[in-house]
């Protein structure tokens, strides 16, 4: 092991710095935030960087029969972050654009600080188009995109050297947006090399970048065609790209995969699965976690407070919470429940039954996520519901404003629910954030996951629901594969790589069914029928998922693997995992 301490820039299109500030869209923010806090707890020297994103993403309001209508969710950044001095510049399409920067101050349990910068063009030296680049994030068209990747990557770096940071050991590339720095970081390194060694630049700069890769399908890669890219980038870094091998695109991740000498999915099946998209990168795994503190739910903290007084510092200990009375658990999940109907109650008008089996189901409305599958077949809900208990499902998500299928999804939704009888209610709750999320993941019963897989490359709300005592009912992708233990952390709906060899039409019409089953043979039965043994189930969930899948072991993974090793300790060295999965 090196002596040096590492010292991390940590790159990001989007950070969930906290609830009041939108400058994230979903799963990737929310990871990139717990990320910054628990590198904030553990002291160690890291730099978040990303776009202010002044106009957010977009706040979510649903009219009559599920249309959602994107507005503008501006913020004041005066009010949460402190402007910096520096001014750097980058040209993009020949015009020259003024970058500052604003700092966020992540402060961890034990003092510690973690400086996020958050970059912003709305400068008046800048013209009209260059002043909105960071505005929207995943606004806009393709041009727009790649300036952004423009500002984050290339600006990035020269903001940090502006700010005296030149002993960065490395440049943690979270998703491809960042990409760009890679050719930025050449070439530095081929001016001070005095510019004639290209292969040698590229490989010091290797050396110095991790990159964590989120996406399991092609089509969800950056993709710009050369001329695209030449047009918007300064003639030197279109140069060090042509040194990269860019041909006649520039995909961002294969630029990341080239320039990083660490590379990882976010769970185990991820990489896997990443491995054989991209044969010939030694893809590691490090499985994502989410940040104790932020997500556990008032009363789990009094609890764990209680029981667990190391757990702030500490979330390994959570595995004590095997010692806890599953009776007080309950209670606190009682407590929970009740705080979520309230909130229901609020922001859908619906009276919801404490005592009733509640599902929670809250995640970007996308295709691959099929909110609709517990709802194909209503009158099966109604025959579990008037022969078991009554259930009750509660939905809540964001579409992107350009993703018609997510649109649409919103609108099944609320046709479904809009029939709901009295046994069996379905309820969408607007504007899907941090805040509504920490309570929904804590105040459902159990939480729902439907990917199609092997599409949820992690997945991190149902370790957020694991951490309040909600046990999960997922198909088996994702984190789910390593956290599921059939019947003591939750339940797995149908069995690992089920489907995969049928149409989507088919394989859909498996899973529900296989989901309609487990809810009728196994979670409605022991929710209304076995409390003592739910409740024990609940425990399990915290104390043996809870306490692995946090982002204080992540991050300690990312330090003994990415940050902290000799990169020729990893560079050849084959990923040992084998294929993973439960065992029958
Ligand atoms: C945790 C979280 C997500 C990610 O959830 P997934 O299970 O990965 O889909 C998305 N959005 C918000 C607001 C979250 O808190």
């Amino acid at each position: 092991m090196p002596e040096e301490r590492p010292n991390v820039a940590y790159f990001s299109m989007e950070i969930a710095l906290e609830a009041d500030i939108p400058t994230y869209s979903g799963g990737l923010g929310v990871l990139a935030g717990d990320t910054l806090r628990s590198c904030a707890d553990l002291g160690l020297q890291v730099c978040g960087i990303t776009l202010l994103h002044r106009k957010g993403y977009f706040r979510q309001r649903i009219e009559r029969g599920g249309l959602q209508i994107e507005l503008p969710d501006a913020w004041q950044p005066a009010d949460h972050l402190e402007p910096l001095e520096p001014r750097v510049e980058v040209a993009i399409g020949g015009a020259p654009v003024r970058v500052r920067a604003w700092r966020y101050r992540i402060v961890g349990v034990r003092g510690q600080a973690v400086d996020v910068l958050l970059l912003d063009t709305d400068l008046e030296e800048n013209a009209a188009p260059q002043r909105a680049l960071t505005d929207h994030l995943y606004g806009g068209d393709t041009a727009y995109r790649l300036a952004q990747e423009i500002v984050l990557g290339v600006a990035g770096v020269r903001m940090l050297r502006a700010l005296g940071q030149d002993g960065i050991t490395r440049f943690h590339l979270n998703e491809g947006h960042a990409a760009l720095a890679i050719p930025e970081l050449v070439d530095e390194e081929f001016t001070r090399a005095g510019k004639s060694d290209a292969a040698g630049a590229i490989e010091r700069v290797r050396d110095r970048c991790a990159f964590t890769t989120h996406t399991p399908v092609p089509a969800g890669h950056d993709r710009f065609p050369a001329r695209a890219a030449k047009a918007a980038l300064e003639p030197r870094l279109w140069q060090r790209l042509r040194d990269l091998g860019v041909g006649s695109e520039l995909n961002l991740t294969a630029l990341a995969l080239d320039g990083a000498r660490f590379v990882n999915g976010v769970a185990m099946r991820h990489g896997e699965v990443s491995r054989g998209m991209f044969p010939g990168y030694p893809i590691r795994s490090i499985t994502n976690g989410v940040h104790t503190v932020t997500w556990a739910s008032p009363p789990f903290a009094k609890l764990f407070d209680r029981h667990l007084p190391d757990w702030r510092s500490d979330p390994f200990a959570l595995r004590y919470a095997i010692s806890i009375d599953p009776g007080e658990i309950a209670a606190a999940h009682a407590e929970a429940k009740g705080g979520l109907l309230e909130t229901v109650q609020r922001l859908a008008g619906e009276r919801l039954d404490p005592e009733a089996l509640t599902l929670g189901f809250a995640r970007r409305s996308t295709a691959y996520k099929r909110p609709m599958l517990a709802l194909r077949d209503v009158d099966r809900l109604e025959h579990i519901a008037a022969t078991i208990g009554p259930l009750q499902l509660v939905f809540a998500g964001k579409a992107h404003p350009r993703d018609e299928e997510g649109h649409k999804l919103i609108r099944e939704i609320h046709r479904v629910a809009s029939r709901c009888s009295k046994q069996v209610r379905v309820v969408f709750l607007p504007g899907y954030d941090m805040r509504l999320g920490g309570e929904l993941v804590a105040g459902c019963d159990v939480w729902l996951n439907t990917p199609i897989p092997p599409l949820e490359a992690s997945g991190t709300s149902g370790m957020k629901a694991a951490l309040n005592g909600v046990p999960s009912l997922s198909i088996l992708d994702g984190w789910w594969v390593e956290g599921c233990v059939e019947g003591v952390t939750g339940w797995a709906i149908g069995e690992d790589g089920d489907g995969g060899d049928l149409d989507d039409a088919e394989r859909d019409r498996l899973h529900a069914a296989r989901l309609y089953a487990k809810l009728e043979d196994s979670v409605a039965p022991t929710y209304y029928r076995v409390p003592g043994w739910f409740h024990s189930i609940m425990q399990h969930a915290i104390a043996l998922n809870a306490s692995y899948f946090h982002s204080h072991r992540m991050v300690l993974q990312y330090l003994f693997d990415a940050y902290r090793q000799h990169p020729e300790e990893f560079a050849n060295a084959a990923p040992t995992v084998a294929r993973v999965g439960p065992r029958s």
